[in-house]
């Protein structure tokens, strides 16, 4: 059995989850973000058999029939679904037909039943908004956990219900989380600024370091998406309020989507190995063009 220790997270969201897990505060959904595919899936069952342990001191025990069963991947009340084999696409079918009609039998064994969506990045807006419609009035006792490998895939609506909990890629370093995110506030912020040279002046960090840009521009995403839910009063996820009020006051909604489109493109540019002089120069341009307007 896995421990929390094992995943690699940052030491402050750990401690998070260890005390929603102590005081058997898991929250009702759940979206695992980032870090590999298996390792998501591991911290997604490692939630169901905290929340489903019927130990009576620590939980996941990982000894009880619940916890041998979940690990084993045989329990009856912990179901995992993904998207048919030979699609594209998590269907709306697969929401419809399976998880809403599970989500109202009553549990089999245990206390409570956990839903786990191993790959919902996958899940296309019909099968987002059907799904949204369960978490809206969700059956009792019932848990949803969406792994996803990042979160431009998930609709708003459905992020701000859920509580999200991002891993950290096997090489990166609670440090480099904290640098990138660092660096992606200087950038956010100098986006406001009416220096145009700010913005270009500390782009030169990513000459050597395409890992580093890629991080930043995940982090920029985040923090726009902040800013657009700091213009719908919803929860701001990560933890920078000053930048993301601050985006929100200087940028409209129309620019912000304009800039997480951007930052989408520029992603994809990355992965598709472009030449990295280029893309910091895109960054730039692209950027600073979305903002206007
Ligand atoms: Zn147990």
């Amino acid at each position: 059995m896995k421990k929390l220790t094992d995943f690699n997270l940052t030491d402050a969201l750990r401690s998070e989850i260890e005390s929603a897990v102590k005081n058997r505060r898991i929250p009702h959904a759940i979206i695992i973000l980032a870090g590999d595919f298996q390792s998501r899936i591991d911290l997604a069952t490692y939630l169901s058999a905290a929340s489903l342990c019927i130990d009576e001191h620590s939980f996941p025990c990982g000894e009880c029939r619940v916890c041998k069963k979940i690990f084993s991947g045989i329990h009856p009340d912990v179901q995992y679904y993904e998207r048919e084999k030979d699609k594209k696409e998590f269907s709306v079918k697969i929401v419809r037909e399976s998880i809403k009609p599970d989500a109202f039998v009553k549990p089999n064994e245990a206390d409570g039943r956990v839903f786990i969506i191993k790959d919902a990045e996958t899940m296309n807006p019909s099968a987002q908004n059907a799904f949204l419609k369960i978490l809206e009035e969700p059956p009792k006792g019932v848990r949803f956990i969406l792994c996803c490998d990042n979160s431009a895939s998930m609709l708003e609506t459905i992020r701000s219900r859920a509580t999200v909990y991002s891993l950290l890629k096997d090489n990166e370093s609670d440090e480099d989380d904290e640098k990138s995110l660092k660096l992606a506030v200087e950038l956010a912020n100098a986006l406001t600024s009416t220096n145009e040279y700010e913005f270009m002046s500390k782009t030169g960090v990513f000459e050597k370091d395409k890992e580093l840009l890629k991080k930043v521009i995940s982090k920029m995403q985040v923090l726009c998406r902040d800013a657009l839910a700091v213009k719908n009063s919803s929860i701001i996820l990560s933890g920078e309020k000053d930048c993301a009020y601050k985006l929100a006051s200087s940028l409209s909604v129309k620019n912000l989507i304009n800039l997480i489109g951007k930052l989408n493109e520029l992603s994809d540019s990355i992965n598709k190995n472009a030449n990295l002089n280029l893309l910091i120069t895109r960054f730039s341009s692209v950027l600073r063009q979305a903002t206007r307007g």
